[in-house]
């Protein structure tokens, strides 16, 4: 078994694939995983304190090790259906299994807007938990509409001066848990409908310029986290020709996550539905059990 993803979806699949007696590798690293990124998980059942999500993904994999899963940090660049196996190309390396489960997760949607690239890492972030820090005490825009949104600002009220929401909706689109939250903070300020058109800075980010209807605007601020929602990681699944929704998830059966093609299953976030850690524990294991199956 050859499993692609280091998140819930895939090491949850590996251990009930190790545990159920199959040689089992993972390809990928917990670190990639959005669990690295999610600070602390308070809906994950079993921790009534709540656990963050990159020590959930940490115990997981200790716990598939117990049974014997191997994990190579390498990503998969290519994946081939030989007919009786299937072959997996990384960038050093090539792998055979006779069955492999999909988990890549999804990735962060850019803005797409001048200056978001030339400034990455140089003030325009993706990841609050790992970049908020080091804007202690400076100005910050979150532009967003939903949950990754409220927690980003919420956990940026408590390092920053001050933190700007930009949203292109005309509402946070957020549990009420988090809204009720956000009711407290004296340091947020938020401008609904706003059409980002650049972010300004030579070195590091200095504005974010955008449009309200036909007026436009600028923001002076030394930061900028980028919460517009995850896209699908699918294109080893393209490349191998499975079936894609509309929607550009990989097309599973839900009874058993198996994919259009036999012996390929798939679980977590690429296949779209509730998106959640739960989810993808839930989803991996029946993937794991299906290829158990599979395999006899
Ligand atoms: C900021 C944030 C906060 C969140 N908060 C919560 C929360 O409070 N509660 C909750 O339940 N959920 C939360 N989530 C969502 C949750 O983290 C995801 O639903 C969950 O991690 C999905 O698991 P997964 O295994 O499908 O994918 P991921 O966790 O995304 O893991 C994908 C894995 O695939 C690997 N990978 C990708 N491409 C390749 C390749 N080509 N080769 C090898 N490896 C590859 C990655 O490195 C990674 O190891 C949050 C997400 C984010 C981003």
């Amino acid at each position: 078994m050859v499993i692609v993803g280091a998140g819930p979806a895939g090491l949850t699949a590996a251990m009930y694939c190790a545990r159920g007696g199959k040689k089992t590798l993972v390809l990928g690293s917990i670190y990639g995983s959005q669990t690295a990124m999610g600070g602390l998980y308070e809906n994950y059942p079993g921790f009534p304190d709540g656990i963050h999500g990159i020590e959930l993904s940490e115990r997981i994999l200790a716990q598939a090790q117990r049974f014997g899963v191997e994990n190579q940090v390498e990503q998969v660049e290519k994946i081939v259906n030989l007919g009786d196996f299937f072959r997996l190309k990384t960038e050093n390396w090539q792998y055979e299994a006779r069955a492999i489960i999909l988990a890549m997760g999804a990735s962060h949607r850019q803005i797409g807007v001048p200056g978001e690239e030339e400034l990455t890492a140089r003030g325009v972030s993706y990841c609050v938990h790992c970049d908020g820090a080091l804007f202690r005490n400076k100005n910050v825009a979150v532009i967003g509409y939903g949950n990754g949104a409220a927690r980003a600002i919420l956990y940026l009220a408590n390092i920053a001066s001050k933190v700007h929401l930009l949203s292109p909706k005309e509402r946070l689109v957020a549990e009420p848990i988090y809204l009720e939250r956000l009711k407290s903070l004296t340091n947020f300020a938020a401008t609904f409908g706003a059409r980002i058109t650049e972010i300004q800075g030579k070195e590091f980010v200095e504005g974010v310029q955008f449009d309200v209807g036909k007026t436009p605007r600028s923001l002076r601020v030394d930061g900028v986290f980028v919460e517009m929602g995850m896209k699908p990681n699918i294109e080893l699944a393209e490349g191998l020709g499975l079936d894609i929704t509309t929607g550009g998830y990989i097309k599973v059966k839900r009874l058993n996550q198996e994919t259009s093609m036999p012996g390929v299953f798939a679980a977590g976030d690429l296949t779209g539905g509730r998106m959640q850690a739960a989810t993808a524990v839930g989803e991996g294991a029946s993937a794991g059990i299906s290829a158990l199956q599979y395999l006899g």
